[in-house]
C-alpha cells in the first residue's frame, strides 16, 4: 500500500454531470484541478437515471403519439420490440463504460483519481483507490463536493429478502418482469410505470398520497393518472406496503389496508438521500447523512474560511441534471474569481449566483402525456405570499394540438405576478409539450413583461399557440 500527498488549487469529489462541470470550469479559470470518482465518470445521470430512462421512454412516447395520428395508428398498433428498446437503452448508457468521459476530462486537462474520497479536515481529501493506495489531496483554494444522491428506501419489514429494485435496477434491468409493483407517485415512479407497462409488464402503482406528481399543479397528476390507466397501469392511491417476502421467486406484498399483491419485482421510487454518510463531513463539524446547505455561491454554510462548496443534488436545491450543471458553471466561475482576487458578482441574476434556482427551475416529466413546468406552482406562490393571477387554458383547444393528435387532451396554466407584471410560473401537461418548456423558462427567467409577451407571436398551427390563448384569456 502506497501513501502519497498531492496539492491542487481545486479538488472536486464526485464526477457526475455536476462534478465534471465544476472541474472543467475551475480548470478553465486557470486553476489546477483534480476530480475523485469512486464509480463511473458521468454519475447517476449517464448510467442509471436520465440517459437510460429517457432511452426507455422515447419509443414508448413516440408510439403512444403515433397511435393518435390518423392514418398512422394502424401501423404502430402492435407491441413494442422490447429487446430492441433495451438494446437501445444499453447503447444510450454507453454500455456502462466511461472511456468517452475520461477522454473528455483529459481534453480539458483535469486530473482524475479513481477511488472513494473523504473530507479529512479543512481543505484536505483522503482517497482510497481500488488498488488499496491512499492519496491525500490538499486544496489551495477550494474543495467542491458533488457526490449526488442515492435512492431512499423506507424500512419495510422483509425488504432485505426481496432484492427490491431502486431507480438503478429500473433503468438498467435486462429483462421485462411479468408483474412489476412500483411504490411511489413522483417523477421516477410515473416514468418507470410508463416505460415498463409499455415494454410488457403488468404494472401496479402503490401510492401513499391521494394523487401523482404532488409537487406540481394538480391537473398534471390527474392527466398522467388518466394516461397511465389508459395504458393499463393499475394506479392505487392511499396505499402503503406493510411487509414483503420473496417466496418461490415471487414478491409477496402485504398492504397496510389488509390487501395483498403478488409481483415478480418491486421498485421503490420513494425519494433520494444525499451521499454524505461516508464522506468525512464529521471531520469539519458537519453531520453525516445531512444535505449540505449552501449560500447562493455554493459555499457550504457553517464552514469557516469558505473553502468548501457543495454543488448539484447533494445541496438539495434542485435535483435535476440541467440545474446542477448550471450551478456547476456558476460555482466554477466563482471559485476562479475568488482565487484570483477578482470581484464576485453576487447580486441577483449576477454571474456568480444561481438566482434561477429560486425562480426558474424547468422540469419535464417524460410520460404520456408529458408534463413540463417552470417557476412557481399556485401552491408555492400562495405559500410565499405572492399576489398572483391564475390563467388556465385547455390545450386541446389549440389548433396545433388538433394537428398533433386526434382527441388531444391537455391543460396549461400560467401564473402572473400581479405586482411585477411578469410570468411567475407555467405548467403544461399534454402530448408533445416537453419542447415548449424553454419558451416558458425564457419568459420566467427573463422576467419578460406580460405586455411584451403579447408581441411574441407563436407560429400557426403549433402547440406553442397556447401562449396566445393564455394571454388572450388573461386580457379577457
Ligand atoms: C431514474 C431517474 C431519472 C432521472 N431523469 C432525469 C432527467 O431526465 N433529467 C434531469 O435533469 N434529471 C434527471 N434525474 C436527476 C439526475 O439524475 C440528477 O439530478 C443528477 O444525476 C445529479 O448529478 P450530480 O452530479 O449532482 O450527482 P450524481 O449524478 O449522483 O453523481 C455523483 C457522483 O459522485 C460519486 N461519489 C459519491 N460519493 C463519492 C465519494 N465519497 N468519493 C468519490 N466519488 C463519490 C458517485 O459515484 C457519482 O458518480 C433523474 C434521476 C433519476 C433517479
Amino acid at each position: 500500500m502506497n501513501e502519497t500527498t498531492r496539492i491542487y488549487d481545486v479538488i472536486v469529489i464526485g464526477a457526475g454531470p455536476v462534478g465534471e462541470n465544476v472541474a472543467e470550469r475551475a480548470r478553465a479559470a486557470g486553476l489546477s484541478t483534480v476530480i475523485v470518482e469512486r464509480e463511473l465518470l458521468g454519475g447517476e445521470c449517464s448510467f442509471w437515471a436520465c440517459d437510460p430512462s429517457k432511452a426507455l421512454l422515447r419509443p414508448v412516447v413516440a408510439q403512444a403519439d403515433a397511435r393518435r395520428v390518423p392514418g398512422l395508428g394502424q401501423a404502430v398498433a402492435g407491441p413494442l420490440d422490447a429487446g430492441a428498446v433495451l438494446a437501445h437503452r444499453d447503447k444510450m448508457a454507453s454500455y456502462w463504460k466511461d472511456e468517452d468521459q475520461v477522454d473528455w476530462l483529459n481534453s480539458v486537462s483535469v486530473d482524475l483519481i479513481r477511488g472513494h474520497g473523504w473530507l479529512d479536515g479543512p481543505r484536505r481529501v483522503r482517497v482510497e483507490t481500488a488498488d488499496g493506495d491512499t492519496i491525500t489531496l490538499s486544496a489551495r483554494h477550494a474543495v467542491a463536493v458533488a457526490t449526488g444522491t442515492h435512492a431512499a428506501v423506507p424500512a419495510v419489514p422483509g425488504l432485505d429478502t426481496v432484492r427490491a429494485w431502486t431507480s438503478r435496477e429500473a433503468t438498467s434491468a435486462d429483462k421485462v418482469p411479468g408483474r412489476l409493483a412500483i411504490v411511489g407517485g413522483g417523477v421516477v415512479a410515473v416514468e418507470m410505470a410508463t416505460a415498463w407497462q409499455a415494454l410488457g409488464s403488468e404494472v401496479t402503482m402503490l401510492v401513499l398520497e391521494d394523487g401523482l406528481l404532488r409537487r406540481m399543479e394538480p391537473f398534471a397528476g390527474r392527466l398522467v393518472t388518466d394516461g397511465l390507466r389508459e395504458a393499463g397501469v393499475d394506479v392505487r392511491f392511499k396505499t402503503s406496503v406493510a411487509s414483503l417476502a420473496r417466496e418461490n421467486g415471487e414478491v409477496q406484498i402485504a398492504l397496510a389496508d389488509g390487501g395483498h399483491l403478488v409481483a415478480d419485482e418491486i421498485l421503490f421510487a420513494t425519494g433520494r438521500a444525499p451521499n454524505t454518510w461516508d464522506l468525512g463531513v464529521e471531520t469539519i463539524g458537519l453531520t453525516p447523512g445531512d444535505w449540505l446547505k449552501v449560500d447562493d455561491t455554493f459555499r457550504v454554510t457553517g464552514v469557516a474560511d469558505g473553502w468548501l462548496y457543495a454543488v448539484g443534488d447533494v445541496n438539495h436545491r434542485a435535483l435535476l441534471t440541467h440545474q446542477g450543471k448550471y450551478q456547476a458553471r456558476i460555482a466554477g466561475a466563482v471559485i476562479g474569481a475568488r482565487a484570483s482576487g477578482e470581484p464576485v458578482d453576487d447580486t441577483m441574476w449576477g454571474a456568480h449566483v444561481a438566482t434561477a434556482d429560486h425562480m426558474a427551475v424547468p422540469q419535464v416529466v417524460f410520460t404520456h402525456p408529458e408534463v413540463a413546468s417552470v417557476g412557481m406552482t399556485t401552491h408555492d406562490a400562495i405559500g410565499f405570499g405572492h399576489r398572483i393571477k391564475v390563467v388556465d387554458y385547455d390545450l386541446g383547444h389549440v389548433a396545433g394540438a388538433h394537428q398533433y393528435a386526434e382527441g388531444y387532451r391537455g391543460q396549461a396554466r400560467m401564473l402572473i405576478d400581479l405586482d411585477r407584471g411578469t410570468v411567475a410560473g407555467v405548467t403544461f401537461a399534454g402530448p408533445g409539450v416537453a419542447e415548449l418548456v424553454h419558451s416558458a423558462t425564457v419568459a420566467v427567467a427573463g422576467e419578460v413583461p406580460i405586455d411584451r409577451l403579447w408581441h411574441a407571436v407563436p407560429a400557426f398551427p403549433t402547440i406553442s399557440e397556447i401562449w396566445l390563448r393564455l394571454l388572450e384569456t388573461h386580457r379577457g
